[in-house]
């Protein structure tokens, strides 16, 4: 429960993995000052007794830290150096948390621009899709300096898996981890679905597939459980819209190309989730590019 030294946690950006954030620092006790450009997607946080700030400048002033969860990294520049920007509130001195997916680049550019301010900036992308955010078992990944991480660490449990917050290094660093991680999964997807398909037409039973490959050197995390979503329930999760999926892949590909590492495999796996994204709509599930495979056999692939 909250006590006279719990800090007032700012955050920003309360969508599909937001609400259920925010709904878990609640319960913990920790006080809230939020906002969103769509006042509706605040309405059960301020039932529970959250403050609602007209902007992030506002919402930085008012609390001791402040979280962003949003879309992209042009959404977090807009959000940390907009006119009403959190460092047009925040204190100096203060803590500013990202746990969008994003790169680097714009938490580089204000420590580079404001080093005479001395704030505490941490990189802190997550895992566990919105069934993860709303259960408070989010893996997140933290880069920045070690003493930050310990100091947050008790706002980070409230949303996370104790056992699973992982301190991966400096500044940038869990940024980098959440996108190779993404585009692995991503890349699992889409060759899972790959052999599903061409399996399934050429006449194996698809459980007996799915069954060989989970005996196999081949198994993944991937065959053995998450396509279970589509095999069982027809569910391409749309609690991670595939135009997301396709900002994850690009953020990923520049990545390899900041580094100068070139990534051909997943320069398809990005073509693939575009055709996706373009047959089945923005909104459509993370999953999605499974059903081109579907689409082309002719059949849906189920259990
Ligand atoms: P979302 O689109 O559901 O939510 C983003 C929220 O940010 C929305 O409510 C939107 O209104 C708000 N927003 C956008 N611009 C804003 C602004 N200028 N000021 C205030 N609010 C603004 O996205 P999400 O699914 O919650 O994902 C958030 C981040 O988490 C993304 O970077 C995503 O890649 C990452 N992520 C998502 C999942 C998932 O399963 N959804 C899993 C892991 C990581």
């Amino acid at each position: 429960m909250a006590t006279a030294t719990t800090p007032t946690i700012g955050f920003i950006g309360l969508g599909n993995m937001g609400s259920g954030m925010t709904r878990n620092l609640q319960a913990a006790g920790f006080p809230l000052v939020v906002t969103d450009i769509r006042r509706e997607s605040a309405a059960q946080i301020l039932a529970g007794g959250a403050v609602w700030a007209d902007t992030a400048a506002d919402v930085a002033a008012s609390s001791d830290m402040v979280i962003t969860m949003l879309p992209t990294p042009r959404h977090v520049d807009d959000v940390v150096n907009g006119e009403s920007g959190i460092l047009a509130g925040i204190a100096d001195g203060g803590t500013w948390i990202d746990m969008s997916t994003s790169v680097p680049d714009v938490a580089a550019r204000v420590r580079e621009h404001h080093s005479n301010r001395g704030l505490h900036i941490l990189d802190a992308p997550v895992s566990g899709m919105s069934v993860g955010a709303a259960a408070g078992m989010l893996q997140i990944f933290v880069g920045g300096d070690a003493d930050d991480v310990e100091r947050v660490r008790p706002v980070l449990e409230a949303m996370g898996d104790p056992e699973r917050i992982l301190h991966v290094g400096s500044h940038g660093a869990g940024y980098a981890v959440k996108l190779m991680i993404n585009q692995l999964w991503f890349s699992h997807l889409v060759a899972t679905a790959e052999v599903l398909a061409v399996g399934a037409r050429a006449g194996v039973d698809l459980a007996v597939l799915r069954d060989s490959l989970i005996a196999s050197p081949a198994n993944s995390t991937f065959v053995e459980r998450d396509v279970l979503s589509i095999l069982q329930h027809g569910d391409y999760d749309e609690g991670f819209a595939v135009a997301l999926a396709c900002k994850d892949l690009g953020l990923s590909a520049d990545l390899a190309v900041s580094v100068g590492v070139e990534v051909p495999l997943s320069g398809l796996v990005k073509d693939l989730y575009q055709q996706a994204r373009e047959r089945y709509g923005e909104q459509a599930g993370e999953m999605t590019p499974f059903a081109l495979y579907e689409d082309a056999i002719g059949r849906q692939l189920r259990l």
